[in-house]
């Protein structure tokens, strides 16, 4: 398709650098916007709606809450069912919405949408992860209250959130009535016709097994129906009244009677918890979550907002991305860099969704997106989170050597589609389980992982045994056709307008690379720690030749090309397809995938997303500059960039082949997709993958830099649309600030004691005695 127009700024949010702020409740954005001012600590995600809830038309809302990793599952239904298809899916579930305050003004209920409002602001400084919200109501019939709320998700405690609401009487004195409430009547959004949303269920998911009120703390415990988890929802409310309970079926209130007088502010504070049997024995849960919300009330509100932004400080110190000269677009990228790290687990057990944990799209399934493009965001600014990331799918390798027999191969482990606790969920194989990619992906993440860190314990415990497991597989799938090639036959490859081809190049790429790492890996154990290689292959059942025939397989890979195009194919028979009809499609026929039946796609030369391009970005050394060059022209004609994930691959790759003007309008589309809501589905959830590729944009985009071939490069190029921008990464120990401005690019080691890399080809070789060095632009 056509090159992008430019992204005009977005009006809805005003230009702060760091700061998102709202200027009225609107039905039209409410539902958006409850996405957009979503917390999160990795763990629980709540929605941005307000404390009060929504009064607004049907649809312009979903109050939710959820706990990544916590799911129900339920068995898939297929008319037509097939042998080893995915059984049973696993969604993440909406849990008790443990932030409702309501107010009663003498018997008027306070509601924005109702009486007069004024003064209104509700902000997000993502240097504090405070949600705040002031604003003048004046009920209808005439009483008017200041209002002031703030909400966080503990970033240090996953567990924990807290929020406060004052209230000021302004033109009254008179009875108040706050009733705070612990709501279990919630439920999950059910499927429609947009199958990016929604589950297949109806109805609520968790049973009753208990409630609790005891003064301030009122507590659910609830069970899921099928995936046997127990959960324990409380709440612990702090205010200078006595209150009194009730309870309507699933919802617990506790209402509070206050006199209140004129010009005095009363001050509720909430503090709430959830815990699951997913983490903990059943029989602590009730224990863990009343010692937490009583150790929150002793330390106070005022303590758990320091703490926050404490953290926080520690977070942009090491993570910040400055952009001179645009402020909505440095707005979008703290932004999305927030967002990232509210949305990733980080215990080992649990990973990060494509929507985090801001909505129910793609039902909180953890996809490739993690290893492709969220895991490199979090190597060079939170190592610690990328091992856990890398901790999550050894948790899973089991299940995916029990998949791997599902599937009919006799060896190695299969990771699976889209899944959250391992087992393969994708109820639909062409886009799903098809995507033999996953193996090689997660592989290649490994690879980063041991490159950025040179962390040999962790692959001997655990690397060298996911690496050499998951290559198998190509040894199962892969065979040797008549001209000797390897060939990896009915598999899809990133681009999922086009599936079940033969040798797609982006798989047979990757696959070859994890094959020769797999041997590598083998090689340099058996010779380095022969000890930890005899136990592994023990384990894995290794015979002594699989190594070898590795690195044949890899030597003898078919990477498709067409000489007379002089680009890489991306399959056996993509180009002999017939080209889209682009010019012939309405615009509201995008994206394809709700407009066309699959077939109809399939049968066209036409991309939902980055594939072969993506392959000149992670394989960039083993690319020639001019096929980098004809393969971006070629698939960029050709690509809807109807998933999110390909506009930022589009902008890396054109920076790197020269388009300057493409490569800033791929950026821009990638760093304000949610923000300016460019995908219209941003509602359902963030979009996280493309979050993270606003990172990579600037990373390996404008400022060039790439690792594989065993060397850090940096190739440094500086829009003209920006005056300088500055971005840092953890590497080996060291932390790097690059400093990009007209002039040139400086180089400076904020921490550790050497690193060495090269900029435009040239060495350079910073250390502690030398920390800075100036290059030539
Ligand atoms: C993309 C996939 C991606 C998934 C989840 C789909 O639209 O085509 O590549 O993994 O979304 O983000």
């Amino acid at each position: 398709m056509t090159a992008l127009s430019p992204q005009p700024p977005s009006e809805r949010f005003p230009a702060d650098p760091w700061r998102l702020r709202e200027a009225a409740p609107d039905s039209a954005t409410h539902f958006l916007n409850e996405t957009l001012f979503a917390l999160g600590n990795g763990y629980i995600g709540v929605r941005g709606t307000a404390e009060e809830g929504w009064s607004g038309p049907a649809g312009t809302s979903l109050d939710g809450t959820y706990l990544n990793g916590f799911y129900e599952s339920e068995a898939i239904h297929y008319p037509e069912t097939a042998y080893a298809l995915a059984k049973t899916n696993q969604f993440m579930l909406n849990v008790p919405n443990t932030k409702g305050i309501a107010i009663w003004l003498d018997g008027e209920r306070f509601d924005p949408l109702a009486g007069t409002l004024a003064d209104y602001e509700r902000s997000l400084d993502v240097r504090e992860g405070v949600l705040e919200r002031r604003l003048t109501w004046t009920s209808p019939s005439g009483r008017t209250i200041a209002l002031r709320s703030r909400r966080l998700v503990c970033l240090d405690e996953r567990h924990l959130l807290a929020l406060e609401v004052q209230l000021t009487p302004v033109n009254f004195s008179g009875p108040v009535r706050i009733v705070a409430a612990l709501d279990g009547a919630v439920k999950n959004l059910e499927a429609g016709d947009d199958p990016r949303i929604g589950s297949a269920v109806s109805g609520a998911s968790l049973e009753l097994v208990d409630t609790v009120q005891e003064g301030d703390y009122s507590a659910l415990v609830q069970r899921t129906r099928n995936s046997g988890f127990t959960i324990v929802s409380a709440t612990l409310v702090e205010i200078a009244a006595q209150g009194q309970g009730t309870k309507d079926g699933l919802k617990l209130e506790t209402a509070y009677a206050i006199d209140a007088v004129q010009g005095d502010t009363v001050t509720v504070r909430k503090y709430a918890a959830y815990h699951t049997s997913r983490d903990y024995p059943e029989d602590t849960l009730r224990e863990r979550s009343r010692t937490l919300l009583d150790e929150a009330r002793a330390a106070g509100f005022e303590a758990l907002v320091a703490r926050q932004a404490a953290y926080l400080a520690d977070f942009w110190r090491d993570a910040d991305v400055e952009i001179d000269g645009d402020d909505h677009l440095q707005q979008g990228i703290r932004f999305n860099e927030f967002h990232l790290l509210q949305s990733v687990g980080r215990d080992g057990k649990t990973n990060i969704s494509a929507k985090g944990v801001t909505g129910e799209g793609y039902e909180g399934h953890y996809f490739w997106d993690t290893e492709i493009y969220i895991f490199p965001f979090f190597l060079y600014n939170r190592p610690d989170i990328a091992r856990a990331l890398l901790e999550y799918r050894w948790a899973g390798l089991e299940s995916a050597r029990r998949r791997a027999r599902q599937m009919s191969h006799a060896q190695g482990a299969l990771y699976p589609w889209r899944t959250i606790a391992g087992e393969e969920c994708s109820a639909y194989f062409p886009a799903g389980t098809a995507q033999y990619h996953i193996n090689a992906d997660i592989a290649y993440s490994i690879r980063l992982y041991l490159d950025a860190t040179g962390d040999d314990a962790w692959l001997r415990a655990h690397g060298a045994e996911i690496v050499m497991e998951t290559a198998r597989i190509w040894m199962g799938i892969g065979s040797t056709d008549r001209q000797g090639r390897f060939v990896i036959n009915e598999v899809t490859g990133p681009d999922e307008y086009t599936a079940l081809v033969n040798n797609n190049y982006y798989t047979n790429a990757m696959a070859q690379a994890h094959l020769e790492f797999a041997a590598d890996i083998a090689t340099r154990l058996a010779a380095e720690f022969p000890q930890d290689y005899a136990r592994i292959a023990a384990a894995m059942d290794l015979d002594p030749a699989e190594p070898a025939a590795w690195h044949d397989a890899a030597r003898r890979t078919h990477l498709p090309y067409d000489a007379a195009l002089g680009i890489h194919e991306q399959d056996d028979s993509f180009l002999a397809k017939k080209p889209w009809d682009f010019a012939g499609t309405p615009k509201e026929n995008y994206p394809l995938l709700l407009n066309y039946h699959p077939l109809v796609i399939y049968r066209h030369q036409v991309c939902k997303q980055a594939d072969v391009v993506l392959a000149a970005l992670l394989l960039s050394s083993r690319f020639n500059a001019d096929d980098k060059r004809r393969d971006f022209d070629y698939y960029e004609a050709v690509t809807t960039h109807d998933s999110s994930l390909s506009s930022c691959i589009f902008s890396i790759v054109a920076a790197e082949v020269g388009y300057a003007d493409k490569a800033y309008d791929y950026f821009m589309e990638t760093a304000r997709l949610d923000l300016d809501d460019t995908h219209g589905n941003t509602c359902h959830g963030v979009h996280t993958a493309a979050m993270a590729g606003t990172w990579l944009g600037v990373a390996y985009g404008f400022g060039g830099m790439r690792t594989d071939g065993g060397t850090l490069r940096f190739a440094p190029t500086l829009p003209p649309q920006w005056q300088g921008y500055r971005f840092r990464i953890q590497l080996r120990g060291c932390l790097l600030l690059v400093d990009v401005k007209a002039g040139g690019t400086t180089y400076r080691l904020l921490r550790g004691a050497a690193l060495q890399f090269t900029h435009h080809g040239r060495s350079v070789a910073l250390s502690a005695a030398q920390p800075e060095q100036m290059e030539p632009a």
